[in-house]
């Protein structure tokens, strides 16, 4: 998500921060910055790809001191505004030049009060509002160290933020919370970047500065120095050193990003929803969004996984709610001369934003005047840019062509819409309004990440997927919403052929295809169905079929027993264990692909972003 790197020292600063930023091209962006700290401080910027502000710099623009020794470098992921020139970073003032990796939460706030004060914004970044405050501060007290911590503490979010002040023409500050941030200094420079790949050509050591201390990296004195400034004062950390190569290291030290992508699905939940509650409710700050308890019905419509996200919404909105909500494969919806009413708003999910069945299905729906949203993960994509409202996940961008935190940010945020038109509706209270959301944005990022933590129990049984031919998925109501998307993850990357089925439904046909040891993957996370599921699991077993069982301890007493082997999800409410079902498929498919030695990240005949028809 995001790239910064920022060097000072003894060599001209722009091939290094332009070779940096292209080593952290693997996280995704949209467009990218520099300031160059010479002479003068200058900022150049552009929407697009890095060669894009090469050119720029190039071109002599902003009379940019090219030869400058020190400077700070980004590589933007839009999440406040579209990705433009004057959206991108650095964000600067006439005192400083700062860039950012994450989200400023009270960035409005900020916004209105530093406007007061007489500042004028020139984008419509969160981050903006976190220059002109360091730089209000700086204005009184030209103390950079106290000015960014002053800023700091009224700063909300999580942020990696480095900062060059024009009259401190050899140093970077830097602070960071929630977001990764690590350090270098050589005899020729110290060295300041999200990620070790963009470090790795200058040196295998470095550091990794704590939350909230304040980082000074300086080329004045005898030898570039890195320094370290906590509430008590200077702080020494020990050093870290690499031992991986570059393309490991791009990788965060996995063998697949598909595995590394797993991993930060918690951290994915946590970024979409916490934005999205005020007061312990939840508050989308549309119009639309916020008046949807009002509409009759409503449609989803997408394709592959982000569909299946949109399958659990259903679940969800249907049973908290009691709107009749339907899912459609956007490739079908479009060609099916859909009946549609203006009280019955559409909803379209895509991670890339790109997705042409889905843009194609959004500009059906506009052109014949029907309310649309959208749940994008890329801000600046199009269909953002042309549905009515746009909800952003912030599952940072996926490299693995099959998509699992993006589903994670998907599925929790339908649970959140779930809970907001239950909450309109009045049907149920504040008080259970706010209970509900605080367990998807709180409880339900630790209990992903807990599920994460049963990985070996998911290798055990991946070795057993891995020799066979079927697997079957089965379950009810949101186990069957989530055994269709563990189906699809196995097939997409294992080609073993999977199959998901309605539990009760197998007996009407499939269950002739279960024979000695074939597998099938029971999901029961509802205790109400529970001893139907055991039933299903029973008749399964009878005919010599090897049952994988993942449950919840309110399910477990009934289905454990009918099961060959069982892994126990950490979570039992009804909203959050079928999500915590579904990554425990995705990583079982993970793992069986890479037993096999599929190539993961690239399964044959796929493509990440699919922009045809
Ligand atoms: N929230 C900031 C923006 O939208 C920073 C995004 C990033 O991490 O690149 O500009």
């Amino acid at each position: 998500m995001c790239g910064i790197i920022g060097y000072t020292g003894t060599k001209p600063v722009c091939p290094i921060l332009i070779d940096g930023l292209r080593a952290l091209e693997y996280r995704g962006y949209d467009s990218a910055g520099v300031a160059l700290s010479g002479k003068t401080l200058t900022t150049v910027k552009r929407a697009g790809r890095i060669s894009v502000l090469e050119e720029a710099l190039a071109a002599g623009e902003a009379g940019a001191d090219l030869q400058a020794p020190c400077g700070i470098a980004h590589t933007r992921w839009a999440t406040h505004g579209a990705p433009t020139d004057a959206n991108a970073h650095p964000h600067a003032t006439d005192r400083l030049a700062l860039v950012h990796n994450g989200i400023i939460e009270n960035d409005r706030a900020l916004r209105r009060e530093l406007e007061e004060k007489g500042y004028v914004f020139n984008s419509e970044t969160d981050t903006e509002a976190a220059a002109k405050l360091i730089d209000s501060i700086y204005a009184e007290t030209p103390d950079p160290i106290a000015a960014i911590r002053a800023a700091a503490k009224r700063l909300e979010g999580a942020y990696a933020l480095a900062v060059v002040f024009a009259d401190r023409p050899k140093q970077i500050y830097a602070i960071r919370r929630d977001n990764p941030l690590i350090v270098a200094a050589t005899a020729e420079g110290a060295f300041l970047a999200s990620d070790i790949p963009a470090l790795l050509p200058h040196t295998k050591d470095y550091y990794r500065p704590d939350e909230n201390e304040i980082v000074v990296l300086d080329a004045e004195g005898e030898a570039p120095s890195v320094r370290f400034f906590g509430a008590e004062g200077e702080l020494t950390h020990p050093v870290c050193t690499v031992n991986w190569n570059v393309e490991q290291a791009e990788k965060g030290g996995y063998d697949h990003f598909m595995r590394k992508e797993l991993g930060e699905g918690p951290e994915g939940v946590r970024r979409t929803l916490t934005p999205l509650v005020r007061d312990g409710l939840p508050a989308f700050g549309l119009p639309l969004m916020d008046g949807l308890g009002k509409m009759r019905s409503m449609r989803i419509v997408a394709c592959g996984t982000a569909m299946h996200a949109g399958l659990m919404g259903r679940a969800f909105i249907e049973r908290l709610a009691r709107m009749p909500v339907t899912v459609e494969i956007a490739s079908e919806f479009r060609y099916r001369n859909p009946i549609l009413s203006p009280d019955e708003p559409i909803l379209l999910l895509s991670q890339s934003g790109e997705t042409a069945d889905t843009l194609a299905a959004l500009r059906l729906a506009r052109a014949n005047g029907i309310p649309t949203a959208a749940i994008v993960n890329v801000i600046g994509s199009s269909v953002a840019r042309e549905a009515d409202a746009v909800l952003a996940t912030h599952a940072g961008p996926e490299i693995a062509v099959a998509s699992t935190k993006a589903y994670a940010t998907q599925a929790s945020m339908m649970a959140l819409i779930a809970v907001a038109i239950a909450h309109q509706r009045g049907l149920i209270t504040d008080e259970k309004a706010k209970e509900m959301t605080a367990a998807l944005a709180d409880r339900l990022p630790a209990a992903l990440e807990e599920t994460i933590a049963l990985e070996e129990q998911m290798i055990e049984q991946a070795k057993r997927l891995s020799s066979a031919e079927h697997v079957f998925y089965i379950g009810r109501g949101t186990d069957y919403d989530g055994s269709v998307e563990g189906a699809l993850k196995l097939k997409e990357i294992s080609y073993i052929h999977s199959e998901a089925y309605a539990a009760g439904e197998l007996k009407h046909g499939t269950i002739s295809l279960i024979t000695d040891g074939v597998p099938v993957v029971a999901l029961s996370t509802d205790a109400n169905t529970a001893s139907k599921m055991a039933s299903n699991m029973r008749e399964v077993r009878a005919r010599g079929g090897y049952v994988l069982l993942i449950c919840t301890e309110a399910t477990r007493a009934e289905v454990e027993p009918c099961s060959d082997a069982c892994i126990v999800l950490p979570e039992s409410d009804p909203m959050l264990a079928p999500i915590c079902g579904v990554l425990t498929e995705h990583m079982i498919a993970y793992h069986t692909a890479r037993v096999m030695g599929c190539d993961v990240d690239k399964p044959r005949n796929l493509a990440k972003s699919v922009t045809v028809e």
